[in-house]
Formats: C-alpha cells, structure tokens, sequence
C-alpha cells in the first residue's frame, strides 16, 4: 500500500470541497516496478457521479512476445474517468442482476454511493490497462513477430480455401 492512498468514504468525498487530491509516490502491491510510481489522482464528488482524474508513470520489467527476452519499459497513464454513483442500493443490485441475466458487457463503472473510493486500486487498473497486448524489446523483434503473425494469418485464410470438392464432405463432416 503506497502510503496516504487509503481507501475514501465517498460520504468523506461528499463532504469535500471540491476534488481531493493524492499524491502517488511509492510501489503498488500488486505490480511489479522496478521504480515507485509517480504521479497524482484526484476524486471530485458531483452527486450522482465521481469524476476521477489521474496521471502516474513506472519503469516495467516485461518479456518479449519473439525472443522472451527482459526489457525494461515505461509504463504510464494520463486519463480521467467517470464512475456512476447509484443512488438506491435495491436498485443498485436489481441493475446488477438484471446485469447478470442480459448478460451485457457494457463497461460503465459504477459503485456503491456508500462504498469507498480506492485510489490505489484505481491506479493499478490504469497502469494495467496500458500494460502493451504485444509486447516488443526492439523494433526488429516487432516486425518480426508481426510478419510471423501475418504469416500464421494466411495460413489459416489458406486453409479456409479448400478445394470446393471438399464441401460436400465438410458438410457431413459438421452434421
Ligand atoms: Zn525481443
């Protein structure tokens, strides 16, 4: 836990005039760094919404997709966020329910109004977001890994082409 990043009562960040303001400088439990991150996150209150806003850097150690190499890289963030407060509790978790059953993906935050605001979590999420999909220790490794990709691409596409007199076949085959 980087000290001062406590979790909040959003009731406290009612209360607060304005955002409240951290200031992050030290190493997060759950991520691995080889500097503290450094940066700022603020929460304002607006009644039925938190805005969140935040930036914060970190040198990463991540392994190469091509050679599996170590490589250090910067890791950082500058974004703000809307996290939804819902107001009724019976209707918070009738939403989430209703959620479950739709079972829709639509990624709108939303807490608790009585829950806490975690900056240290918060923070985590955004640097983890920015963690690259692939990942790179040179540009020769990534055009290499993405010509091998292309190259596993049209394989497949290759193997989609079959000889129509197969079709028949395949047809039975996925009976
Ligand atoms: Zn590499």
């Amino acid at each position: 836990m980087i000290p001062g990043l406590q979790p909040v009562p959003l009731s406290q960040l009612k209360a607060h005039l304005g955002a409240k303001r951290w200031i992050i400088d030290g190493f997060l439990d759950d991520l691995e760094s080889l500097t503290p991150v450094k940066g700022e996150v603020s929460a304002e209150h607006k009644g039925n919404f938190l805005l969140v806003k935040g930036k914060a850097y970190t040198l990463v150690i991540l392994r190469c997709d091509r050679c599996l190499c170590d490589f250090k890289t910067n890791l950082d963030f500058n974004c703000e966020e809307i996290i939804s407060l819902n107001e009724n509790e019976n209707n918070n978790r009738q939403r989430r329910e209703d959620r479950k059953s739709r079972e829709i993906d639509s990624f709108v935050e939303s807490i608790d109004p009585y829950a806490n605001f975690e900056p240290e979590r918060w923070i985590f999420e955004q640097l983890s977001l920015n963690i690259p999909i692939s990942k790179s220790c040179s540009n020769e490794c990534l055009e290499a890994y993405s010509s091998k990709y292309n190259d596993l691409n049209k394989l497949k596409t290759e193997k989609n082409n079959i000889d129509p007199r197969w079709n028949k076949l395949n047809e039975i085959r996925n009976l």
